[in-house]
């Protein structure tokens, strides 16, 4: 892997200081620069087309719907009766698509803040996107979700951070002032769920998610799930709410998931309720 020539077929993530992730190109689909970030949409035979930015994997084809799925239908079953939902990030479109899923789901707003990411992700990315873009639920707001997120003032049962990682045009999204933010747009009895970094390698990430949702919410922890382009181990979602459905019991939960009539390929009723059991290095993250 050191040879010049076989690096040169190969996406290599520098994500974390002493650990990377090498993804082969078999064939290199788009190369750019947004007004925001640098934009890869290239193929590899195992996980199909994948977008980085600025070098990190956000998505592929093969293994989004793990994530996708884990950051949508938790919340939402667990609300029981969700009919807004907010989205920041989210461009390439796995996160609508899936929130779309919901027949219950009136209205979701998308608050991307690269137009290039959804314009690319349309064209190479469609599959993930899977028609989402198309939904007339779907209100697409291209702004800084954290600009937003203060601006706005709208009300939402579900919000979902679905950001890059902290560095760069994400970096807003992981601070006290935007989950100060985001609590003030939640209606009685929502849920903010974020992207949390994989605890091993970014538990500093999600120690100071949590700190700050213990003096926002009277409940909040993280819940798990393990996606193999998030390198690592398991990634962790944090989970804030003044309501008391992240204890809302597996019988419950699975007459949701029956009455919502979805198909999922990770989802269940049963992996839900075991995502919130946290190994001991991970629940110590959380103060
Ligand atoms: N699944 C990925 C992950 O876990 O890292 C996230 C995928 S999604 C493509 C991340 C999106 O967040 C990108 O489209 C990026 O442009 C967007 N983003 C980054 N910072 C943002 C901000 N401040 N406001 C809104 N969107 C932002």
């Amino acid at each position: 892997m050191s040879d010049p020539e076989t690096m040169r077929d190969w996406s290599v993530e520098r994500l974390h200081q002493d650990h990377g992730q090498a993804l082969r190109v078999a064939q290199m689909h788009y190369d750019s620069e947004t007004d925001h970030q640098r934009l890869l949409v290239f193929e590899n035979p195992t996980f199909g087309r994948i977008l980085t930015l600025d070098g990190v994997v956000q998505v592929t084809e093969a293994d989004n719907f793990i994530y996708h799925e884990m950051l949508t239908h938790v919340p939402i079953l667990a609300h029981g009766a969700a009919k807004r939902v907010l989205i920041v990030g989210g461009g390439d479109g796995g996160m609508a698509r899936e929130v779309l899923k919901h027949d219950s789901i009136e209205q979701v707003t998308m608050v991307e803040i690269d137009a290039g990411v959804v314009d690319f992700s349309k064209k190479y990315l469609a599959a993930i996107s899977d028609g989402a873009f198309d939904d007339l639920r779907l209100d697409l707001v291209i702004n800084d979700g954290a600009v937003f997120m203060k601006q706005n003032a709208d009300v939402y049962d579900v919000i979902i951070i679905d950001s890059t990682d902290p560095v760069g045009p994400g970096e807003v999204l992981f601070t006290d002032h935007f989950y100060g933010h985001a609590k003030a747009r939640l209606a009685e009895g929502g849920i903010l769920v974020t992207q949390n970094g994989v605890p091993f390698l970014q538990g500093d990430e999600l120690t100071g998610t949590m700190r700050a949702f213990k003096t926002l919410f009277s409940d909040y922890s993280c819940y798990l799930a393990s996606i193999p382009t998030y390198a690592g181990g398991p990634m962790a979602f944090g989970w804030g709410s003044d309501s008391n459905a992240r204890h809302v019991d597996l019988t419950t939960l699975e007459a949701r998931f029956k009455a919502a009539g979805i198909s999922t390929d990770y989802y269940t009723p049963e992996v839900h309720r075991g995502a919130f059991a946290l190994p001991p290095f991970v629940a110590r993250l959380i103060p």
